[in-house]
C-alpha cells in the first residue's frame, strides 16, 4: 500500500488547492473556513483531506454559505517530502518577521517566503466582502502514533470552536512555542485551532482529517447536515480518541543545541505520570517528572528542541 507521502501528487500541487464556491457569483455572506495542511512538509495527510474535500463539494456541489479555502503550507518542503528547507515555518510565523517581511527586510531562510505567501491569503480573505467571521484549522501529524487531539491557543472563542469535535483538547502551547501559524492567524483576532490526526503515513490520519472539515463545515452553519454522512464522520472522530478532556501545558522540556536527549521508551501522547516519575536522559543524567499530570508530544525522533511536555487536566 502507498504511503501518504507517495499518494501526494508532490509535481502538481499548488498553493491554493481549493476554493469553494469558486465562482465570485455563486457567492454568499457566511462565515469564512481557512485550512491548511503541509505547513510541515512530511506532514502529507492535511493536503490530501483538503483535497478529497474539495473533490466531492466539486462533484455535489451542495450549496455553502460563505467559503472554504484550503491551502498548502510549506509548499518547497512537500514537494522535496521533508519537513523544512531552513527553519520551521511553525515557528517562523511571528508579527515581528511580518513587520520585516513588510518593511521588505530580507530575511536570510527559504520559509520566510513561504510566511509571506501565507499573510497574503491571511489578508486577502479578512478584506473579502462576502467574509462574516473568520476560521481556520490547521491541519498536522506526528512522527509517533497517536491519538487524534487538537491545540488550540489560550482564546475562549477557540476553545469552544475546537471543542465542537469529539476530540480531547490542549490548550496554551503558544507560551511555550510562539509562532506558530495557528498562533499567527489567532493574533490576527481569528477563530480556530491546530489538529494533529495521529502518525505522518497513516490512512487514518487523512480520514480524520477529512471528518474534522466537514463536522467543522456543518457546525458553523456553512453546509446542510444532510450533504454529508455527518454522524460517520462524528463517529470516527468519537471513536478514534480514548478522551475527549482538556488539558493545560504546565511544562516544556528544552533540548539545548549539542545536547544529547533520550526519551525513555513507552511514552505516548496523554499518558499518566507520577511526580518524580522518570522520563528521559539528557546527556546521560536522569530526567524526572516535576509534577504529576500526562505527558505530551514525546519526542521519539532525532529532530526537535522539545524532548516532552507536561499537561493537567483542566
Ligand atoms: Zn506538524
Amino acid at each position: 500500500m502507498k504511503t501518504n507521502s507517495e499518494i501526494l501528487d508532490k509535481e502538481n500541487l499548488t498553493r491554493i488547492i481549493g476554493e469553494y464556491p469558486r465562482e465570485p457569483s455563486n457567492q454568499t455572506s457566511g462565515p469564512y473556513l481557512l485550512v491548511s495542511g503541509g505547513i510541515h512538509g512530511n506532514e502529507t495527510s492535511g493536503v490530501l483531506a483538503i483535497q478529497r474535500v474539495f473533490r466531492k463539494l466539486q462533484e455535489d456541489k451542495p450549496s455553502l454559505k460563505g467559503k472554504i479555502v484550503g491551502i498548502a503550507g510549506n509548499i518547497v518542503a512537500l514537494k522535496k517530502g521533508v519537513r523544512l528547507i531552513d527553519k520551521d515555518l511553525n515557528r517562523v510565523c511571528t508579527l515581528a518577521n511580518e513587520e520585516r517581511l513588510k518593511a521588505q527586510q530580507s530575511l536570510d531562510f527559504h520559509e520566510a517566503s513561504e510566511f509571506n505567501e501565507l499573510i497574503k491569503i491571511v489578508e486577502k480573505l479578512e478584506n473579502e466582502e462576502f467574509n462574516s467571521a473568520f476560521h481556520f484549522m490547521d491541519l498536522h501529524t506526528t512522527s509517533s502514533t497517536t491519538a487524534p487531539y487538537i491545540s488550540v491557543n489560550l482564546r475562549e472563542r477557540s476553545f469552544d470552536f475546537a471543542k465542537q469535535m469529539p476530540l480531547p483538547v490542549v490548550k496554551g502551547i503558544e507560551k511555550y512555542i510562539p509562532g506558530h501559524f495557528d498562533h499567527y492567524q489567532t493574533l490576527k483576532g481569528h477563530t480556530g485551532f491546530t489538529m494533529e490526526a495521529g502518525q505522518h503515513d497513516d490512512p487514518k490520519s487523512v480520514d480524520y482529517h477529512e471528518a474534522a472539515i466537514w463536522i467543522i463545515l456543518v457546525n458553523t452553519g456553512m453546509l446542510e447536515k444532510s450533504a454529508i454522512p455527518y454522524d460517520n464522520y462524528y463517529k470516527m472522530l468519537e471513536n478514534a480518541s480514548p478522551t475527549n478532556d482538556n488539558f493545560e501545558v504546565i511544562y516544556r522540556q528544552e533540548i539545548g543545541e549539542d545536547h544529547y536527549f533520550r526519551m525513555d521508551p513507552g511514552y505516548a501522547n496523554f499518558t499518566k505520570i507520577n511526580q518524580g516519575q522518570r522520563l528521559a536522559t539528557l546527556d546521560g543524567e536522569t530526567i524526572v517528572s516535576r509534577s504529576k499530570g500526562r505527558v505530551f508530544l514525546p519526542l521519539y525522533q532525532n529532530q526537535g528542541s522539545d524532548g516532552f511536555f507536561i499537561v493537567k487536566q483542566a
